[in-house]
């Protein structure tokens, strides 16, 4: 992968950190360099012009630390950590990925700034996609996302209380070994 070439660039209206080789960087890594940008955005908190500027001064090791998160959320096989997902959506907008090495499917944060520009991507018929029928554009829509969301989210919470619980029972036992 080509190292991030990064501008230091200051106008009127502050610091802008540019990273001049994005399109470089992303075509490698095969996603839309907005999907990297917008990642360290929400990652930063920071707001993105054009292409490929970030406000603010950013270093080089905290992008970096940034994309390689990235990459490892979107780029990389959560089994077998090769770069070979098929990346595609499934029900209304969900990212999902089947790895082309060992054939394991992979779900994607969906709802992070970097998912929604995976997702549109893919709706927009951008290159990874597989097949989507015409059933899948029309349950795209966004109308129902929200009444689907709900009934998962409440399971979700249920989980985190539960593995919160027996992450404390370990420290508990843990701590009675000490
Ligand atoms: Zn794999």
């Amino acid at each position: 992968m080509p190292k991030m070439q990064l501008k230091q660039e200051s106008r009127l209206n502050g610091v802008k950190t540019n990273i001049f080789n994005i399109e470089d960087v992303a075509h490698h890594l095969r996603v839309p360099s907005k999907a990297i940008v917008k990642y360290m955005c929400a990652e930063l908190g920071a707001n993105m012009e054009q292409t490929s500027i970030i406000k603010g001064k950013h270093t080089y090791d905290v992008l970096l630390k940034h994309l390689d998160k990235f990459i490892e959320r979107y780029v990389l096989c959560k089994q077998c950590h090769y770069p070979e997902l098929q990346r595609f959506l499934e029900g209304k907008g969900e990212l999902k990925s089947r790895c082309n090495s060992c054939g394991k499917s992979n779900s994607h944060d969906s709802m992070h700034q970097a998912g929604k520009v995976l997702v549109n991507f893919l709706k927009t018929g951008g290159t990874g996609v597989q097949d989507i029928t015409e059933k899948d554009k029309v349950d795209a829509s966004d109308d129902e996302e929200e009444e689907k969301d709900s009934e998962p989210k409440e399971k979700k919470e249920k989980k985190e209380k539960k593995e919160k619980k027996e992450k404390k029972d370990k420290k508990d036992k843990k701590a009675t070994v000490e």
